[in-house]
């Protein structure tokens, strides 16, 4: 299993994560959003930040289908996309329940959890329900 790094200013995301919360780093001086989280905000450099919880809804930006080497703990192929929130970041994550011959970009994902254990909780990414 591979874990991720877990560091003061990505807690907040885990932390998001460990309760079913998609957090988006926020800057508290001028409300820029950002991904991946950072110390200080690129676009105005203040160091006050805060962040917001996503809807948890995307749009499939690119992906790769990973075939080969093996990865710890998992069943081979993993489709990883980079997915577009419709709050305007992107982030990478692994799409869970889409074939790697039906993964196609423009598709609509959802965020789901996967719990690994007590300490880790990564986000996952299915097929969004079409809107009602
Ligand atoms: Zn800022």
């Amino acid at each position: 299993m591979i874990r991720p790094m877990i560091n003061r200013d990505s807690q907040f995301f885990w932390d998001g994560t460990a309760v079913d919360e998609l957090r988006i780093q926020r800057c508290n001086a001028c409300a820029e959003l950002r991904f991946p989280p950072g110390p200080a905000c690129p676009d105005c450099g203040a160091l006050d930040r805060g962040f917001v919880v996503s809807g948890g809804v995307g749009t499939v930006f690119s992906y790769i289908v990973h075939r080969h080497p093996p990865v710890p703990g998992k069943e081979l192929p993993i489709v990883i996309a980079l997915v577009d929130l419709d709050e305007g970041v992107r982030m990478v994550g692994e799409v869970v329940d889409v074939a790697d011959d039906q993964i196609e970009i423009g598709m609509r994902l959802r965020v789901d959890y996967h719990h690994v254990d007590d300490d880790l909780t990564l986000p996952v990414w299915r097929v969004a329900e079409e809107d009602q």
